[in-house]
């Protein structure tokens, strides 16, 4: 059998209904599981459509196999015990796997075509070569984003002197590389020259973009690593690979699209990269002047009282709540103020947190009904009508200056305008900073009360105050 054996082609449709009714099923919490079940079940028809339209001896099927079992062990691992905070290095660390695997599989494609049953002609050498190059750009530019993430390497922007004029003569000498590859000279030698160079590109073009803007990146090389796949789904003729790689690629660049518009960047300004930087951190400082640096401080008891006098609380909770697993100690609050008649909301920003739809997934771990979880756009008018907003573990998703500091490096992105509800109640450790580095003019303001501490731990004082009352 080959790959467009009808049955083949039909059992590879099946998987790749079964992926877009996956990511369809993603998009909301309610029907999440069901999604990532039916993704499993589109990928394992893939697996096994392959291995059955696949000539193979034992010995190949012996070597899938314990790859499968020794590939599945390790995610399996990996996803058990992973921290939810650290799932975009993660992503990064697999995104790089598939850059590296499209790379390899276009190398064996060029040497051994016989053995994928393919001919090679100059259609299907550019599409290798365009499978290669962002394969391997993936691949050195999701480890660098890795190493960010993860503390590994410093998560400044890093710009050395001429980096743009040395990644330029990079580029056109790539470039050159992939014509001579196109047209047959010496196509091994010109397939390294233009592995390598796209790898030092993903190295030198990832570095200087800052922390801050780190998961955008991750979420642009997952789109790229989808279209590496996709263009090595058409040198190997494999149609799920087209369709996955296409879906991965478009999926993530949609994805990017919403980060950069939640955080009011563009894709260039991320691309060029200097965001998050020391310089943000001390314009943003200067941004607050003495006569406003006095804070009110609160104890778990006080904000117990106002939660317990209110009719009208909204949360919203931000990263520290996910580092801290505050969410469980929440939702007892949240009852416990049900039961006393208070009306209470969650508020969700697009990027609270450190991936899109992280809140939501916490929020649903602690059973929290759907229907309390509302949008930055569905609730965002109803502040001024609050009585108390308790922010918990969230920072730059509050801060006012995005609203009305021109000079600050966040305005202009939309925040949660917690700071029109009659109180607010900010727990946090310390007065330091959030992701982007901006000091937060809302602590200290009059009616915003500062309550510092670990979120779970802040939560269940909360939870014994409002118990005594
Ligand atoms: P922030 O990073 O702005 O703030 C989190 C706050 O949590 C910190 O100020 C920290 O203060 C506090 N904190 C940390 N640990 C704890 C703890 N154990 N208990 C209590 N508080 C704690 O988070 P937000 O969610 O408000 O904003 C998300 C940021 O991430 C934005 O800047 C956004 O642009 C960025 N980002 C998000 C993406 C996404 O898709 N979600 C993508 C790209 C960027 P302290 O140390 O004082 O406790």
């Amino acid at each position: 059998m080959t790959s467009f054996d009808p049955l083949v082609t039909l059992a590879y449709l099946c998987s790749g209904v079964c992926f877009i009714l996956s990511l369809r099923s993603l998009a909301s919490p309610v029907s999440a599981r069901k999604g990532n079940f039916i993704g499993i079940i589109g990928m394992t028809i893939a697996i096994l459509t392959t291995l059955i339209a696949s000539p193979l001896d034992t010995a190949r099927l012996f070597a899938i196999a314990l790859a499968l079992a020794l590939g599945g062990t390790v995610g399996a691992v990996i996803a058990l015990r992973i921290a939810i905070t650290a799932l975009p290095q993660l992503v990064a660390a697999f995104h790089s796997l598939v850059g590296l695997a499209a790379t390899l599989v276009a190398f064996v494609a060029l040497k051994s075509p016989q053995s994928l049953n393919i001919t090679l002609n100059p259609g299907s050498l550019l599409e290798m070569a365009a499978g290669a190059i962002i394969g391997a750009f993936t691949f050195s530019g999701s480890i660098i984003a890795f190493g960010k993430l993860q503390g590994l390497i410093p998560s400044k922007p890093f710009l050395f002197p001429l980096h743009y004029t040395l990644c330029a003569i990079l580029t056109a000498l790539m470039i050159a590389s992939l014509i001579l590859f196109s047209i047959n000279v010496n196509p091994t030698l010109f397939f390294l020259s233009f592995t390598i160079i796209a790898t030092l590109l993903g190295i030198l073009l990832i570095v200087p973009i800052g922390g801050a803007d780190m998961p955008v990146v991750v979420s642009m090389l997952n789109s790229y690593s989808g279209w590496a796949a996709c263009g090595i789904g058409f040198t190997i003729a494999n149609p799920a690979l087209i369709i996955t790689g296409s879906l991965v690629g478009a999926s993530g660049a949609i994805l990017s699209y919403i980060m950069c518009k939640a955080m009011n960047r563009s894709f260039i300004s991320v691309i060029l990269g200097g965001f998050g930087g020391e310089t943000s951190t001390a314009s943003a400082s200067q941004n607050i002047n003495d006569s406003q640096k006095t804070i009110r401080q609160g104890s778990a008891d006080d904000a117990a009282f106002l939660l317990n006098n209110a009719s009208e609380v909204i949360i919203v909770p931000g990263y520290g709540m996910a580092v801290a697993q505050a969410q469980h100690a929440l939702r007892a609050i949240s009852d416990l103020l049900k039961s006393r008649n208070i009306r209470v909301r969650y508020a969700i920003h697009p990027v609270a947190g450190r991936m899109p739809g992280h809140m939501n997934v916490l929020l649903a771990e602690a059973d929290i009904p759907y229907e309390d979880v509302l949008e930055l756009d569905e609730i965002n008018r109803d502040f001024p009508s609050t009585d108390v907003t308790l922010v918990i573990g969230a920072n730059d998703i509050t801060n006012p200056a995005a609203n009305d500091d021109p000079s600050s490096p966040i305005y202009g992105m939309p925040i949660l305008n917690v700071e029109k509800s009659s109180q607010v109640v900010f727990i946090k450790r310390s007065m330091s900073s959030g992701y982007a580095g901006v000091d937060n003019t809302l602590f200290f303001r009059d009616n915003t009360m500062m309550l510092f501490g670990d979120a779970k731990d802040a939560c269940d004082n909360i939870m014994r105050g409002l118990e005594a009352l």
